[in-house]
């Protein structure tokens, strides 16, 4: 069989992926439809081209989930890390990048690689057979899109996102909040226990729609809202709608009882659901937004129990193409119906450039070793790559899949430390010291690519 691997999109995810297989010794094939093909954010026909923000994030790999994911990049020579760090702009702690120098840089390194091939021109089918990986991004062309919904199910492909709201378990106040399904249904106590409830008084729900009617929100791009208004509202547009809409939709006050205060009907209550297998996140259910970011903390900080949030992402709707890996994918991130093909980068669920160029590390290397016959030990749960493709791929909960960045919520616990806000120092310390030591292992059992 032909040992190329084909990456359709030159993205973050399929740049990184590229270099990584290429320097394990396998042939590599981009298939890029820009500048061929443009799409509404895209505005070169660079290879990794930063659409929005010049920002990598936090660049601190002890504090922080994204910057620890920085760290194991660079120490898997990772080609979009080592790019960025050539063109850091001043930023303090944060890592902002030089957009054009290093989207062209990208494009040269890879250009000039030996084994990497750009083959300009969009694949709008999916491919019967050889190796592939599809990483086309949030932006997938409309044909390649409609192939992986015919292979997929409709239903199992995403064509923008919704996003509720995610707030750490450890940060709600439970004196306030409790644990209730709607008329305590389900057969066992962990499903009648499954909703983590909010109650608000008459004066605290007309403050709370108050604040969303007048509350900053962010515009649609062109060519974003397809698809819009199917079931999905956001929170501020229900509102808008009337006063007691909400009441009457997702903060329906009915079938619960709340046990700090059981002679009093909530006249309001906001609900949250488990979002991962862990329990350490939990989403509001319904409050997909375009609220700005800094209305949204304002905004959910007055929701009883919410009060010490700590958000482990805000929510948005934005167009987005994803696929529902936690139903699709393997933990090789291959498609479970054609194992040849593989998805990478924010296709697969994850959001932000680094994760999506972590999942492009991964994919790379996975499909690179699979046609080296090799066979790469599991990638460390207790990595911040591990994490974050442990949820993509089998942690999130499938029915509520929205994409994620990486977020210390998405890690086991560490035993014996303390939780909430005042052990949070010393708990990030020992998430990534564990992360660094088991990623650095993993590296020691994988074939090391050359250097850049
Ligand atoms: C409007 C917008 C703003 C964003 N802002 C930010 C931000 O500020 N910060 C952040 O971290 N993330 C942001 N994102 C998310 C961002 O797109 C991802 O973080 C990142 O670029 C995803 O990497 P990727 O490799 O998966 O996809 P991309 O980087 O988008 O790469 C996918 C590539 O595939 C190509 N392609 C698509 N279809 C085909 C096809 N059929 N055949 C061949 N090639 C194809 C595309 O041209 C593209 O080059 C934004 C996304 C959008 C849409």
């Amino acid at each position: 069989m032909d040992k190329t691997l084909h990456i359709i999109g030159g993205g973050m995810a399929g740049s990184e992926a590229a270099w990584q297989a290429a320097n394990m010794g396998v042939p590599v094939v981009i298939h890029e439809m820009r500048p061929k093909v443009e799409t509404f954010a895209h505005r070169t026909g660079d290879l990794a081209e930063m659409v929005c923000s010049n920002s990598f994030r936090s660049d601190d790999d002890e504090q922080n989930a994204v910057g620890l994911l920085h760290w194991e990049m660079r120490a898997a020579n990772g080609l979009i890390m080592h790019t960025a760090d050539k063109h850091r702009l001043p930023a303090g702690g944060a890592l902002a990048v030089d957009r054009d120098p290093f989207a062209q840089d990208v494009t040269a390194t890879l250009r000039n690689h030996p084994l990497v091939t750009i083959d300009y021109g969009e694949i709008s089918e999916l491919p019967t057979d050889g190796h592939w990986i599809i990483a086309t991004g949030p932006l997938t062309s409309e044909g390649l899109g409609q192939a992986i919904a015919k292979e997929t199910g409709k239903e199992a492909l995403a064509f923008f996102d919704a996003i509720a709201p995610i707030v750490y378990a450890d940060s709600i106040d439970m004196s306030k909040a409790w644990m209730q399904s709607r008329y305590d249904k389900g057969d066992t106590e962990e499903e009648r226990t499954a909703y983590l409830n909010c109650p608000m008084d008459r004066d605290q729900y007309e403050a709370f729609i108050d604040a969303l009617l007048a509350a900053d929100k962010t515009e649609f791009h062109d060519g974003e809202t397809a698809g819009y208004f199917d079931g999905c509202l956001p929170i501020e547009v229900m509102a808008e709608r009337g006063r007691e809409t909400l009441r009457h939709g997702p903060m329906k006050p009915v079938g619960l009882t709340n046990p700090h205060q059981p002679d009093v009907k909530p006249w309001a209550v906001v609900q949250l659901r488990r979002d991962n297998a862990l329990g350490t996140l939990f989403n509001i259910v319904g409050f997909q937004t375009k609220m700005k970011y800094g209305a949204q903390t304002a905004v959910f900080k007055m929701i009883p129990g919410l009060e010490d949030a700590s958000f482990a992402r805000l929510g948005g709707i934005h167009r987005n193409t994803f696929i529902n890996s936690p139903t699709l994918l393997d933990n090789q991130m291959r498609l479970h119906s054609k194992p040849h093909i593989r998805f990478a980068g924010q296709i697969t669920g994850v959001e932000g450039y680094v994760e999506s160029a972590a999942m492009g590390l991964l994919a790379g290397r996975m499909a690179a070793a699979e046609i080296l016959g090799q066979t790469p030990p599991p990638v460390p749960q207790d990595s911040a790559m591990g994490a974050l493709i442990h949820h993509i791929t089998g942690g999130a909960e499938a029915k509520t899949f929205q994409p994620m960045n990486v977020n210390f919520g998405l890690f086991r616990p560490v035993d014996g430390l303390k939780g909430g806000r005042r052990g949070r120092k010393d708990r990030y310390k020992a998430y990534t010291d564990r992360a660094k030591a088991a990623w650095t292992d993993w590296l020691d059992h994988v074939k090391a690519p050359e250097t850049a």
